[in-house]
């Protein structure tokens, strides 16, 4: 194969070739030479070379020196300068370029080429001594540290004995002859730590300088980066072969005040505004804008010092939009007034400016609306629903540790210990942030009054993350750096404590947690967001549903763009303070009669919930799950709290007790819980089932339009499906003659498939459903083996051990969930042709997820309202 591509005016090797192959900052010196912008020529030698390099025990392979000489025979030729001339010298820099971008993490070399002649040679042709020999005493210093493995101090030493000599204490004062003197002590230090004299020969420094690249391949910073970001999701960067090698001609901004060097966006990665965004320095070297030594001016006053350069800055900008189709982040230079490209690739940039750009994009007729649609990564669009931090204050916080970013958002309050503090202070006008361990049901007024949520343990499926993500509430997750102190109410981070007076902030996007107010910024819903949403309402075939359950938040994903309801989670419906006794009277029944009794005090709530949430959603379906979780959730734990409630059931304390160590089970996400409630209490069913009736009728008197479905949940066999239908069909019925309703309901009866068993036996399930829905959450926790609720406190470790890519709470394990979701719709459908079938489990929301969703077939998802537009995009890209 082809080792070194040539990129110059003689030939560009590299055009419209492979990334993979040639690196991204190979590919684009080709292409950026290919369009004719100004990029000092060279060469580039292939990742491929650096896989065989390795498989060979660090050989470079045969003949690779001879394409390499003949390269550097097109450059001299080129440019009219000739390695280790002492006219006018040619000198290179060697830098890694892998096809993923891993900043700063592997080897470079300026410089390359210098040799004493050349040295006399450069201060020649540049008039400049001091320059020569300051390239010099670099490329010593470099080529020592980064090829030989010398020690930087080393050199430090004599750097120092040469300032003291010369009485100076800035290595900028040190006169030409003081750093001829340099390089003479540094020569030493080389041959006294290397034993070999430094290379006078330009190709042996290449050659080794090449070696020393593809090592630092493999050294461990490069190896600690690929893990870390492979753990992040960037599973790209496991399937690199290698690094590419870049020798290009060495240009200079540090020539004098006509020279500088800089970086910059095509557009502003925060806004999306179309306007150049960078920064300059004036006789400077790139590494010393990175470095931070000194203050760069903006871009946007470059043409006050050189007019010409700026404009021409400025057409290569419009350029390079013009061939990638894209925003680009650069690298530039300028010798003595000469503009060079050194590097460009496509620029980061957050959702809100990605929207912008991608219809900015289609108006200037660069790209396609179906390209527009491809291009905004469907997860950002988070950046464009929720109030942000201001960039500018984000730069600037005092961030105190890190959790896992359970709910995006960004929230700023004062801490709150328990759920009743949280919604006393929020009802006295303060904005507080709940603090907990981790969050149970009995929580949720506090956590809904909160304008934040933190928690030191849990995971993203906790109960904490699930409805906060579900409400579009800010909530950062397992922050174990958190200590809570609840009764003392106060919070220690790494030493530092916070009391209740103090404010925090949270960036749920990051998982960041900040000290002090943080300001921020709130989203605007219409204009390109809207555009790009339409678009993307075009191009998808899933339809779109959302988890919510209450009129409120119905109204909201209908903003957001939700096409009915795909889970109604009811159990949130019992938990606030004037039902919880009635549900909880219910628990204490000791038979039949008095949970009918209980139940009956609970009817006209749901009834009125269920008209709400109807009429939020008219002309669109509703999925209301019966109830799912185990009774002793809705159990207070706490002794105070038993206390009160036994004084308000006008019961001793002691039944409490009693009734909640019955109900204790080792395993409860596997125990009484789901359609097995409704077994034991069918009374409970038939409560839920007539409140949903009762509302459908009086929807129907009201000529609102409403389209209920009643899902039961966890069935794990067709029995369990067939006896409980049977009893909804009987609650419908008796439900419309007691009300004397003869109009039609058409309420679908249908299952969430949950348990591995019923994907394994969809086709007997799917007899008595009218329609599936994957509960991946427990459907995922199932089949691992993994509790949701735990997973925290291993699952770090096994991403980290690549036992798994993702969390797969997050992100459906398509290979192994996958196969019984395939499954259960294959076996779903084999018996019912036109069963229609859903995910409701956090996985509906996910891109890569609903990717799969489309492909297997579903006829939609149902996700948070606040990831329904992330949904419509996903969808749509699924499809294209
Ligand atoms: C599920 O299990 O995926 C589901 C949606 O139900 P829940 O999360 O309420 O258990
Ligand atoms: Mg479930």
């Amino acid at each position: 194969d082809k080792m070194v591509y040539y990129f110059g005016k003689t030939k560009t090797e590299g055009k419209g070739g492979s990334k993979a192959i040639l690196g991204g900052k190979g590919l684009n010196l080709a292409e950026m030479t290919s369009i004719g912008l100004p990029v000092p020529p060279g060469f580039t030698i292939t990742t491929e070379v650096c896989d065989g390099y390795y498989k060979a025990g660090k050989k470079l392979p045969k003949g690779l020196m001879d394409e390499i000489q003949d390269a550097v025979k097109i450059l001299e030729k080129e440019l009219g300068k000739n390695f280790g001339d002492n006219e006018n010298p040619l000198l290179v820099s060697v830098r890694s370029g892998a096809a993923v971008s891993m900043p700063g993490m592997m080897n470079t070399i300026l410089n390359l080429g210098l040799n004493d002649e050349a040295t006399e040679g450069l201060a020649k042709a540049t008039k400049n001594e001091r320059f020569a020999y300051d390239a010099y005493r670099r490329l010593i210093n470099m080529y020592g540290d980064v090829v030989m493995g010398l020690h930087h101090e080393q050199f430090e030493a004599a750097f120092d004995k040469v300032k003291k000599k010369h009485n100076v204490t800035e290595d900028t004062e040190v006169p030409a002859e003081g750093l001829r003197e340099l390089c003479e002590a540094y020569k030493e230090v080389y041959k006294k730590g290397t034993g070999e004299d430094f290379p006078q020969d330009p190709i042996k420094q290449l050659q080794l300088a090449i070696e020393a690249v593809f090592g630092s391949w493999n050294a461990d910073r490069a190896i600690s980066y690929r893990r870390i970001e492979s753990a992040k999701g960037n599973t790209e960067i496991n399937n690199l072969i290698g690094t590419a090698v870049n020798v290009q001609a060495m240009v200079y901004g540090n020539m004098g005040d006509d020279s500088g060097t800089g970086v910059g966006f095509t557009r502003d990665p925060n806004t999306g505004q179309n306007k150049f965004y960078g920064e300059f320095l004036i006789n400077a070297q790139g590494e010393d804008v990175v470095a931070g030594i000194r203050t760069p001016q903006p871009v946007a006053q470059m043409a006050k010092w050189d007019k010409a350069a700026h404009k021409e800055l400025m057409e290569i900008k419009k350029k390079l939009e013009d061939h990638y189709t894209d925003m680009q982040d650069i690298e530039f230079t300028i010798e003595r007034g000469k503009l060079f490209m050194l590097q460009t690739r496509n620029g980061k940039r957050n959702g809100i400016a990605a929207v912008k750009i991608a219809c900015d994009m289609v108006k200037e007729g660069l790209i396609t609306e179906k390209e527009a649609v491809l291009r905004v990564p469907a997860s950002d669009l988070t950046h464009c629903l929720l109030p942000s931090f201001k960039p500018t204050a984000r730069n600037a916080a005092d961030v105190l540790c890190r959790g896992l970013n359970a709910s995006p958002g960004a929230a700023v309050g004062k801490l709150a210990f328990t759920a009743t503090e949280a919604r006393e202070r929020f009802e006295a006008g303060e904005d507080v942030i709940l603090v907990r361990r981790e969050t149970s049901p009995e929580d949720v007024e506090g956590m809904s009054a909160a304008v934040g949520i933190l928690t030191s343990t849990g995971g993203a499926t906790s109960h904490a993350a699930v409805v906060a993500r579900g409400w579009g509430k800010c909530c950062v997750a397992g922050a174990s750096e958190v200590e809570i102190n609840e009764k003392g109410k106060t919070i220690t981070v790494g030493g530092r404590k916070f009391t209740a007076k103090d404010t925090i902030s949270l960036d749920g996007t990051t998982g960041e947690v900040m000290a002090g107010e943080v300001e921020t910024q709130e989203p605007k819903l219409s204009g390109d967001f809207a555009k790009l949403m339409k678009w993307a309402d075009e191009y998808r075939r899933l339809s779109i549903r959302t988890n919510a359950d209450s009129p409120a938040d119905s109204k909201r994903a209908r903003d957001f763009g939700a096409e009915g309801i795909g889970l109604c989670r009811t159990e949130h419906m019992f938990f606030e303070a004037d039902r919880i006794i009635h549900m909880r009277a219910m628990i204490l029944a000791e038979d039949e009669d008095a949970r009918r009794a209980a139940l009956k005090k609970l009817l006209p709530f749901q009834r009125k919930d269920f008209e709400g949430i109807f009429k939020a959603m008219k002309g669109c379906p509703v999925t209301v799950r019966l109830l799912d979780p185990p009774l002793h959730e809705f159990l207070p734990h706490e002794a105070a709290a038993q206390k009160q409630m036994a004084e308000e059931l006008g019961v001793k304390p002691a039944e409490i007790k009693k009734r909640g160590a019955a109900l204790h089970e080792s395993n409860p996400m596997l125990g009484h819980r789901g359609c097995r409630l409704s077994v034991t209490y069918p009374e409970i069913l038939e409560m839920q089932v007539q409140a949903i009736v009762e509302a459908a009728i009086s929807c129907a008197k009201k000529k609102i339009d409403a389209q209920p479905e009643i899902m039961i949940p966890l069935v794990g066999t067709a029995a369990e499906l067939r006896i409980l239908r049977e009893k909804v069909e009987e609650t419908i019925e008796a439900t419309k003659t007691a009300k004397k309703f003869e109009g039609e309901l058409n309420i679908l009866i249908g299952t969430m498939i949950e348990i591995p068993r019923a994907c394994l036996t969809a086709d007997e399930v799917a007899e008595y459903a009218d329609f599936f829905s994957f509960g991946t959450n427990d459907l995922t926790q199932m089949t691992f083996g993994y509790s949701r609720d735990d997973v925290g406190g291993f699952l770090p470790d096994y991403i980290e051990a690549k036992i798994v890519p993702v969390d797969p709470f997050q992100s459906l394990d398509t290979s192994g969930v996958g196969q019984l979701v395939e499954m259960g719709v294959t076996k779903g459908r084999s018996i019912k042709k036109k069963l229609k079938v859903g995910i409701c489990g956090e996985h509906g929301g996910d891109p890569a997820s609903i990717d799969f969703c489309n492909s297997v077939g579903l006829d939609y998802v149902s996700c948070s309202p606040f990831r329904v537009p992330i949904a419509r995009l996903a969808a749509a890209q699924a499809a294209l």
